[in-house]
């Protein structure tokens, strides 16, 4: 075993996670999996959500204030929605180890910046990061080991980062499972905006204007919702809070990326109107060929229905 992963050499000797949702829980599992850590804590709002962290063996002690969590760390990761990495950050940082790694898992890179890097102590070694992992559920109750396996990790350090420190974080995300790439956090928002934050507000816009048909009742929606509309709707059940901070925090890339979008979009439009056969089967067929590529690179599975069925014979059920 590679050293400082194993129960007896772990690499950090206590992990606070603040926030313990679907990627703090599932950072707590995969970090236990891989033996990376002697000690696990977090600290959570809710008194409910605390108990079922320790009840699940997700923490051994869960606080309700962040500064208790973070006394001792040598790692702290913030894993709350962006819009409170502000106030925690200031909360935390007078009470942060010195020598210790402070990350997030935020979706929106430049505003974790700009909000935690301030409050972050000399002798502190900030970097933020992104698991591109995730599913539409939320809560302690949600995260499994298995989450970052094969997935993307991107890291956004800045120029001053501590080059001992990187590689160390670099190293725990690929002990999670992850694959690691670091980039600038601009890039980081422009990336995520095409691929995430804009398919995400697509989902729920066409969700919304299903459901506010006049024409078409709710019980039809939902009888041949496999026609298309359900795939979107796993998307939109994503939780609200934090799409609504990514959404206030990723404002200029998100504008751009729509505008796009919205051409690309009339484009198709005048080519319904007119019957452009043409335009449609290859703008169809050059679409295709981008999930093929997904596909090849190992980020989702080939199986028909986008492997449900697959996944439901396996565990079982139906
Ligand atoms: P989640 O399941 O809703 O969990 C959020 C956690 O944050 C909960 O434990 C919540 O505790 C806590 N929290 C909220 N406000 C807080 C505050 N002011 N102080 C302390 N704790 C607070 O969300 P998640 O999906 O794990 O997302 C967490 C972060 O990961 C977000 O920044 C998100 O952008 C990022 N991310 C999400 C995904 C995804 O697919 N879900 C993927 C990659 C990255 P209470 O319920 O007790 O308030």
């Amino acid at each position: 075993m590679a050293p400082g992963n194993s129960e007896n050499n772990p690499m950090f000797k206590r992990m606070a996670l603040i926030g313990i949702g679907l990627i703090g829980s599932s950072i707590s599992h995969a970090a236990r999996r891989a033996g990376l850590v002697s000690e696990i804590v977090c600290s959570s709002l809710t008194a409910e959500e605390r108990e079922r962290a320790e009840k699940l063996g997700l923490a051994t002690k869960a606080y309700p204030d962040p500064i208790d969590a973070v006394k001792g760390a040598d790692i702290v990761i913030l894993c709350t929605p962006v819009g409170a990495f502000q106030e925690i950050a200031e909360a935390i940082g007078p009470h942060l180890e010195r020598g210790a790694i402070v990350s997030d898992v935020g979706s929106v890179k430049g505003a974790a910046v700009r909000d935690i890097a301030p409050h972050i102590p000399d002798g502190v070694h900030f970097i933020a990061g992104h698991p591109i992992a995730g599913t539409e559920q939320s809560g302690p109750d949600a995260g499994f080991a298995e989450l970052f396996d094969g997935r993307w990790c991107i890291l956004t350090p800045g120029p001053d980062a501590d080059p001992k420190a990187l590689a160390k974080l670099e190293e725990f995300w690929r002990q999670l499972g992850s694959n690691v790439e670091l980039m600038t956090p601009e890039h980081h928002d422009l990336v995520l905006a095409i691929t995430s934050h804009v398919p995400h507000l697509i989902a729920y816009n066409i969700v919304n204007t299903a459901a506010h048909l006049e024409r078409v009742t709710d019980s039809e929606v939902i009888k041949f919702s496999a026609a298309g509309f359900r795939d979107f709707t796993r998307i939109a059940a994503s939780d609200p809070v934090m799409w609504r901070d990514v959404f206030l925090n990723n404002k200029e890339a998100v504008l751009e990326m729509l505008g796009r979008f919205s051409e690309d979009l009339v484009a198709l439009q005048r080519a319904i109107r007119f019957g452009d056969g043409s335009t449609l089967e290859r703008t169809f067929a050059d679409a295709r060929a981008i999930r093929r590529g997904i596909i090849q690179a190992g980020q989702d599975t080939a199986q028909p229905d986008f492997g449900r069925g697959a996944a439901r014979a396996r565990k079982g059920s139906d």
